[in-house]
């Protein structure tokens, strides 16, 4: 095999030129890293793999920075659901998960943000199949199998049972009904053992391509104890800590009536805000939470597919971009975000702020530029990857190459604005994760996708995706959206989910 790789006279994405893309140009590919860019030649370096550039413009991969990949097998199966009655679906529906379901899933979700023209995503891995080393192997090994740059951060729930309904209790007292559920998570020390045995296997696996983290719930969902144990453990072994951060009004009422404060104050006073710390959601916040986030470097994931789709709110991104903090973007699991195309999260993130309650006044507009950023240098910040710095000199060779020969890139006016706006991933031809082709013209050449495709269909089947709810999940979801507080008084939700 020819150790480097030339793509040879394409485009590159530059966003200091006036049309956001410089032509003619040879990209060299060497050990998993960019070796050089230069004026397109006629020379070939030896021992060298051509890709044929012409018609071809190389933007960086872009990096999708909060998923739950076990939601894959759920996509689009509910409609008109808030986030906690739709937990209460979502929990119930999935069931118990094979370790089969969970490498179908996570292969799935490899395979769908590739095929976007993303590179990298981070799996917030919640684990239906059980809460083990092994469960956490499974999804892992898809990633290794499917070429994708993975970051996983399993979910273990706090094992003080008390804390879930507590955090809810004021509200909604949330009950998980299927028994097969009700397994009891570890306790915290078996959490950081089994934290521990993952990082030490995974850690830098596949040439550096996989990485570990640590992913509680969220503030709303553990105790302080259970989160002092993730972040000690975190720092003595250098991962990064991806948590949800008040995505719902409920929750940031629960954490103010439970701490007395909001939950980025009790991070901050508990001295967990810091940069290796990323943030799902962020959505309710206070000028102040914003502030103290941008100070620590902690970086905020936005979510906007799943904050629209479960009507959850807007989080304050320009605040966050004002501020000085760069945060990533996220497609968020299928049951929340119903696919993992980054594409059109960069769509969302550039367009719905015009509209949100702060949107009369332009300058709180997101620009094309901001978007950009944020789903490379904010999610490169979010996955703790530096060496992710875009299509430069050095930097590690995730590329997406975009057929400029099709109708959404006709013409191409601003490279940046189209990217943001418009480009549709039909327009990703091949994809190039660690110096390795990954898709070759919208094909993957590591998995066989449509065999995939067809296990989905029958993993999805088993569970309870597309089918009648049993009526005591319906029943507790309507009680939920019944609540007395009325915050989803006119929301009806029928047995046919
Ligand atoms: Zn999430």
């Amino acid at each position: 095999m020819k150790m480097k790789k030339l793509v040879k006279n394409c485009s590159v994405l530059d966003v200091e030129s006036a049309r956001g893309f410089v032509s003619n140009r040879d990209i060299l590919l060497s050990g998993g890293r960019i070796e050089s860019i230069r004026a397109a030649s006629e020379e070939l370096p030896a021992d060298v793999e051509v890709i044929d550039g012409k018609n071809l413009l190389a933007i960086p991969g872009l990096i999708n920075a909060h998923t739950h990949s076990p939601e894959m097998l759920g996509r689009a199966s509910h409609d008109r659901l808030p986030l906690e009655p739709w937990l209460v679906y979502m929990e119930n529906a999935m069931g118990r998960y094979s370790l089969r379901d969970h490498y179908l899933a996570a292969a799935l979700c490899a395979i769908e943000t590739l095929k976007n023209g993303g590179t990298s995503l981070l799996d917030h891995l919640t684990m239906p199949g059980g809460w083990t080393n092994e469960t956490i192997d499974a999804a892992m090994q898809a990633y290794a199998d499917a070429g994708i740059r993975a970051t996983i951060a399993p979910l273990i729930p706090d094992p003080s049972e008390s804390v879930m309904r507590d955090a809810l209790a004021k509200r909604f007292e949330i009950k998980i009904l299927d028994p097969k559920l009700q397994d009891k998570p570890p306790s915290i020390d078996e959490q950081m053992a089994i934290y521990r045995a993952f990082h030490d296997k995974w850690e830098g696996a596949c040439n550096g391509r996989l990485k570990t983290a640590i992913g509680p719930g969220g503030i709303q969902w553990s105790s302080p104890e259970h989160l002092r144990a993730c972040f000690d453990l975190a720092r003595s072994l250098d991962m990064g800590v991806h948590t949800h951060l008040m995505e719902t009004r409920v929750q940031e009422r629960t954490v103010q009536s439970r701490f007395g404060m909001s939950a980025v104050e009790f991070l901050a006073k508990e001295g967990m805000l810091e940069p290796r710390l990323s943030l799902a959601h962020s959505v309710w916040l206070t000028d102040r939470d914003i502030r103290l986030i941008a100070e620590s470097g902690a970086t905020p994931v936005h979510n906007p597919a799943a904050n629209m789709r479960l009507g959850s709110g807007f989080s304050p991104i320009k605040k966050f971009l004002m501020a000085g903090c760069v945060p990533a973007l996220g497609a968020d699991g299928c049951m929340s975000g119903d696919h993992q195309n980054m594409f059109a999260i960069m769509h969302l993130a550039a367009q719905i702020h015009n509209s949100s309650p702060e949107g009369y006044n332009p300058e709180k507009w997101i620009s094309s530029y901001e978007v950009l950023r944020m789903v490379t240098e904010g999610g490169a910040k979010a996955i703790r990857n530096p060496d992710l710095r875009g299509i430069n000199k050095g930097a590690l060779a995730d590329i997406t190459l975009l057929d400029l020969d099709d109708s959404a890139l006709t013409p191409l006016n601003n490279a940046v604005h189209s990217l943001s706006f418009s480009v549709p991933s039909s327009c990703v031809k091949h994809v190039i994760v660690n110096g390795e082709i990954v898709v070759r013209d919208k094909r993957m050449t590591t998995l066989d996708e449509h065999a995939i495709y067809a296990e989905c269909r029958e993993a999805a089947q088993r569970h309870m995706f597309s089918g009648f709810m049993p009526p005591e999940v319906v029943d507790e979801v309507q009680r939920i959206l019944k609540d007395r507080n009325g915050l989803y008084a006119s929301t009806k939700f029928e047995n046919k989910v």
